[in-house]
């Protein structure tokens, strides 16, 4: 490593807001079924990449020229893959081959309260101790076998995620930590995901086996992300108009987790619902929309690719339930009444091809809408719904509402039924003050945030407990007449890891009412 003292290793770490304005072009994951495919979102690699081309300069004065970007782009993907390996299963050093545990803790603390530029112009920069000896204070493992440029990297962004890790708060573990906390709190920040509708049925697009990803690919594609993109949804709408009908909300009912949501703000405590699911139940649920960020969109409006116009969603379902392309009625409007004004002549061009028979295909939308009129002719602008595509920015209210207001005044995060897997909703945790209590209900426990109490399972058995626990009636038509009665459990010995599965019920997943066996996804 070739730096001097005088040009720091690496910024600072950003502020909230330039961290998560870094990211805004994030994009979202509506049908990754596993982690490849999530990493092989355009805006996770960039962001990542974004992360690693300021750790190339970490003292490689050369510079990279453009062609290199397949080599990069490889590089990066097997970066990521250690990261999250060693994020997940962090090497455990023995007593030859790493830092003793009381030196590794020691230097995690030291790095907390300095800053990772600091903190590695400290240790890399002198002979104080090998990069591969400092790795293992971060999980990775010494004998890794890789080039010494890719290990750096490695070591690089381990050391930037483990500066902005979350702690746990140690006074806060167990369920009953957790119903006082919500007693207690007054500015809630809730943060769901798919796994809050999922006991409606609503699939989850990234598990396995879900009619809406199996379709998709029986059609020939890969993933998701071509659906999804704007891209491809601007040069050719009819394969989304095609495949969206399937996956229109059924706007009929809400999960007991959604009226518990719904509580917490009838109770004056709900400051912020973050969600990252598009169908909209929570609007159904009577969450208000001043209180609610649809991280991802939603089908409850839709916007003209051409002139903007925005229209609710339900406008044009009928549409999208047809596998019709919805147009827009207000540029339909406006060149009927162009066409009423006397024209100009036309400019001398050539013929066009006779009106064609053919089906849409890719590339040939715009020439082929209308299919009888000469290109001059304008056509009418195409409807989507506002969801957020890939290749798409996240709404600015996500990251106006989050840095303005609440990473500064929360005073309790609720994380339900979402893994934390997909950024920036994963990065929150770590953007807010270290002494607010963040509590995580899920079906399956999570690593790589730091959490102070974990509820596993159903996310509605555990919001009804809680609710029991804290003394509030929850009403819902799915909770059983006179209560549910649950086991809690701590699992595997954990002091604030607990699973909470209704009395009766063999554990494992399944839907929460009426569960008939083979119900439940993988
Ligand atoms: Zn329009």
């Amino acid at each position: 490593m070739g730096s001097t003292e005088e040009q720091p290793l690496l910024p600072t770490v950003a502020t909230p807001r330039a961290q998560l304005k870094r990211k805004h072009h994030e994009i979202i994951d509506l049908t990754a079924d596993d982690e490849e495919a999530v990493r092989a979102a355009p805006g996770v690699r960039d962001a990542q990449k974004d992360q690693s081309t300021m750790q190339r300069r970490l003292g490689d004065d050369e510079i990279e020229s453009e062609s290199q970007d397949a080599d990069e782009d490889e590089d990066d993907s097997v970066v990521d893959d250690y990261l999250d390996h060693f994020e997940m299963q962090p090497y455990v050093a023995g007593s030859k081959d790493g830092l003793p545990q009381e030196r590794a803790i020691a230097l995690c603390t030291e790095l907390r309260q300095t800053d990772p530029g600091s903190f590695m112009a400290k240790y890399l920069t002198s002979s104080v101790m090998s990069p591969r000896l400092l790795g293992t204070a971060f999980g990775i493992d010494p004998e890794l076998a890789v080039d010494e440029e890719i290990f750096m990297r490695i070591l690089g962004n381990s050391i930037v995620r483990a500066h902005r890790k979350r702690q746990k708060l140690a006074q806060y573990n167990t369920i009953d930590d957790a119903a006082k906390l919500l007693r207690r709190s007054r500015k809630i920040m809730v943060l769901t995901g798919a796994g809050i509708s999922t006991s409606l049925g609503i699939p989850d697009f990234r598990s396995k086996g879900t009619g809406f990803y199996d379709k998709v690919r029986s059609l020939g594609y890969s993933a998701g992300e071509e659906v999804f993109d704007i891209i491809e949804f601007d040069k050719d709408p009819s394969v989304f108009y095609s495949l969206a009908g399937d996956i229109l909300p059924d706007l009929n009912r809400f999960s007991p987790t959604h009226a518990f949501i719904k509580l917490l703000q009838d109770k004056g405590r709900l400051q912020t619902n973050y969600t990252q699911n598009i169908d909209n139940l929570e609007e159904l649920a009577g969450i208000d929309r001043k209180r609610l960020i649809q991280c991802h969109g939603s089908f409850a409006t839709a916007s003209c690719r051409k002139c903007g116009d925005r229209v609710p969603g339900s406008t044009i379902f009928a549409d999208l339930r047809a596998k019709r392309v919805a147009k827009c009625k207000r540029c339909e409007k406006a060149i009927a009444e162009q066409a009423k004004q006397p024209k100009p002549p036309p400019p001398p061009q050539t013929k066009r091809k006779p009106p064609s028979k053919f089906k849409l295909r890719k590339n040939d939308w715009e020439s082929s809408s209308g299919e009888d009129e000469d290109d001059d002719i304008p056509s009418p602008g195409v409807m989507k719904p506002d969801i957020t595509f890939f290749h798409e920015k996240l709404p600015d209210t996500f990251f106006d509402r989050f840095a303005e207001q609440d990473s500064k005044d929360v005073d309790l995060v609720l994380v339900i039924g979402t893994s934390l897997k997909v950024a920036p909703v994963s990065e929150m945790p770590h953007h807010l003050p270290p002494e607010v209590p963040h509590i995580f209900i899920s079906r399956e426990a999570i690593e790589h945030v730091n959490f102070d109490v974990q509820l596993l399972g159903e996310c509605d058995d555990v919001v009804v407990e809680l609710c029991r626990r804290a003394g509030w009636g929850l009403r819902h038509e799915m909770i059983p007449e006179g209560g549910l009665r649950v086991d809690v459990r701590s699992v595997e010995g954990s002091t604030y890891r607990w699973s909470v599965i209704p009395v009766g019920k063999t554990g494992g997943p399944s839907t929460t009412q009426k569960a008939s066996n083979g119900v439940g996804t993988d």
